[in-house]
This record gives C-alpha cells, structure tokens and sequence, in this order.
C-alpha cells in the first residue's frame, strides 16, 4: 500500500522503477457535495494510485439577465473547492493529493493564502500552472497582482519553502516544504513560436525549483519518447509523467485537438470513424488506451498519470486489464 503525506518525488523513488499510477479529477460544479467526488474515486482506489490530482479553476464573466431584460456581468466560480476536495480525499481515502494552482485569475495574496491553508493541512505537493483565457477571451491575460507565466508562480512557491512570504516584514517565518511539478508538452504548447523556445520555458521552470514534469495528453507514444529525448538533451533530468486522456466519442475527434491542441493520430482517427456505435466508439478509445499504457509501462516511464475526467469507467477497464 503506498504512503500517505510524501512528495510526489518521493512516490516515485519509492517506486524503484515501477511506474507509479495517478488519476486526476476535476473539483464537481458548485452545489454538489464530495460524494460526487468518492463516487468517481471510490472503484478506483482498487488500483492503488499513489496520488490524486485536483485541477484548479478560475472565475468566469457570464452575462446574467435581470428581469427588465438588461444584462447584468457577473463573475462566476463554477467549480471551487480544490483546497478542501484535496483535503478531503487525503482524509478519505489514506493517499495524497495534488493539488494544482494557477494564475490566471488570482493575486499572489489569494494563491499565497491557498499555499498556507495547504500548508496546514500538511499537502506538501503542487502541480504549478499558468492556466488559459477564460471562456470567450483569446489570448492570456494576468490579473492585475498575480503572475504572467507559470515560472513566476514556481518562484513564489520556492519562496514560500525559504519562508520568504511576500510581506517582507513576516521574519524568521517557518519555511514550506513543497513539491513542485510543472506541466510540459511533447507536442508544443500552443501559444510557443517553436517546440525548441517551449523547451527552453520549460527548462526555466525546472531550473527555478520543478522536481518533475506532467505532461499533456498525447494520443501517439512516439511523441512523448521524442519529447522525453528533447528534454534530456536540453539537460532537463527531472522526472517526466505522462499523461493519457481516454477518448470515448466520435466528437471528440475534433473537440480535442481545438481544446489541448494535440494530433490524433491515423489509426485511431479510422478507428473511432469506423465504429457506428456508442459502444463501439467507447471500445476504440479503451483499446487504444490500454495499448499506449502498456507500450509506456514496459518503457519503464516513472507513472501513468489518467485524466479521468468524467470517464472513470474507461479508465477502470484499462487499469483492470494492465494489472
Ligand atoms: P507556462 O509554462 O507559463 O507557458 C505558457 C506559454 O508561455 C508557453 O507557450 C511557453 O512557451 C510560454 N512562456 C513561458 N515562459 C515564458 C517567458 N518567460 N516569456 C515568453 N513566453 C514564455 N489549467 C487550469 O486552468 N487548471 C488546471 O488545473 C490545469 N491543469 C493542467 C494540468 C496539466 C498536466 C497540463 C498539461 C495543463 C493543465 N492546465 C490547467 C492547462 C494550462 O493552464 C494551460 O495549458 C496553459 O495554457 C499553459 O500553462 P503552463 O503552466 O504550461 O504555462
């Protein structure tokens, strides 16, 4: 049984070199209570997972309508709650979670206050990102007191681990004790002009205090062992998890590539266009998963890191055959 209250760095060492497995979920819409959570987690558990992942989610502008018809804005948090949820599940169920942070939408004091409430709460794991423009804006924009760039949130939270809060006058301050993933992307982040300049901001991020690396889904294992390759050329050692999305629906074939911005490849694409039903569909994706988490288990990779996302049924059928 793995161990509660270690860093995810830890995990894996602990591992020796049996890749470790990890599920990631997203804090339920405002309203719904924690058993929203277990039920997705509960068959998982099975498994074993040495960490649960919680992903972090910024406010958005909706336009509500008032009863004179007039439009009113209003910021929404639709899913709160990663603080608690991670918490929760660290209670729970006896493992550890991860929380990720971001910047989009929040000053440095709003993410400094979630570290400490972490902090508290003895969550020593942050998977640290920028996070994307809200829904209906195009390009990122930082909040007037918070960071531009995943790197600069890494920094606040080295930081924090030196006990340097950001009132200089909090002296001889008890020192953190984060671990610090970053995300990485074997096929480019989208916004970067070439995959070597991504590269190089991911370095700068692994340089300024990341102890590991979580990838983006890609849905060809080649790219990810290329990806890998790129990386230790570029002298970046740390360890890299790869993250897999399982795909259940025709539409997905062109949800995914406009959302993440990654290739599907061929075969899967012919796949999924030759299965006429829902059950078929939903075989093709479990198929083609089970098929990448073996090829990247018998590669040695440090974990398998699941996006459940509303398919942990899928993922429980993979899982249930890898083991
Ligand atoms: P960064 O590392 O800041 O990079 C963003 C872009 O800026 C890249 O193109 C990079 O090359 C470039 N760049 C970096 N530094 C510099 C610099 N100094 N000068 C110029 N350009 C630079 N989003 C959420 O909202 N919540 C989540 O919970 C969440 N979880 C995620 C988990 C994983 C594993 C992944 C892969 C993504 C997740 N995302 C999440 C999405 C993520 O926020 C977006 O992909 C976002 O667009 C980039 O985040 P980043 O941390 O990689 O950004």
């Amino acid at each position: 049984k793995t161990k509660i209250k270690m860093k995810v760095t830890e995990h894996i060492a602990n591992s020796k070199g049996k890749p470790l497995i990890s599920f990631e979920i997203l804090p339920p819409t405002k309203g719904k209570s924690i058993h929203s959570i277990y039920e997705i987690l509960d068959p998982l558990m099975e498994f074993d997972p040495s960490f649960i992942n919680v992903t972090y989610h910024r406010s958005e502008q909706i336009f509500k309508q008032r009863t004179d018809g007039s439009f009113n804005k209003v910021d929404i948090r639709k899913r709160p709650g990663t603080v608690g949820i991670c918490a929760a599940i660290m209670n729970h169920y006896k493992v550890d979670a991860v929380p990720h942070l971001i910047c989009g939408g929040f000053s440095k004091d709003e993410t400094e206050n979630a570290l400490i409430d972490l902090n508290f709460l003895g969550i020593n794991n942050v998977l640290v990102l920028r996070g994307d423009p809200p829904k209906g804006e195009k390009y990122f924009r930082p909040h007037p007191n918070g960071h531009n760039f995943a790197i600069d949130l890494v920094k606040q939270v080295v930081e924090l681990n030196q006990g340097s809060y950001l009132e200089d006058d909090i002296t001889n301050a008890d020192t953190t004790n984060f671990c610090i993933g970053v995300a990485g992307y074997p096929e480019k982040h989208f916004e970067s002009a070439n995959p070597m300049l991504d590269l190089m901001h991911l370095k700068q991020k692994v340089d300024a205090g990341a102890e590991y690396i979580a990838t983006q889904m890609f849905f060809d294992n080649k790219k990810y062992f290329e990806f890998v390759k790129q990386c230790r050329e570029a002298d970046i050692h740390v360890p890299i998890i790869p993250g897999l999305k399982p795909l259940s629906t025709q539409r997905q074939l062109t949800m995914i590539p406009s959302i993440f911005h990654v290739d599907l490849p061929e075969e899967l694409v012919k796949n999924m266009m030759n299965a006429s039903t829902k059950q078929e569909q939903r075989k093709v994706g479990e198929d083609w998963l089970f098929q990448q988490a073996s090829e990247l288990m018998e590669h040695g990779v440090p974990g398998l890191h699941f996006y459940t996302l509303g398919k942990p049924d899928l993922v429980y059928n993979v899982m249930k055959k890898l083991t």
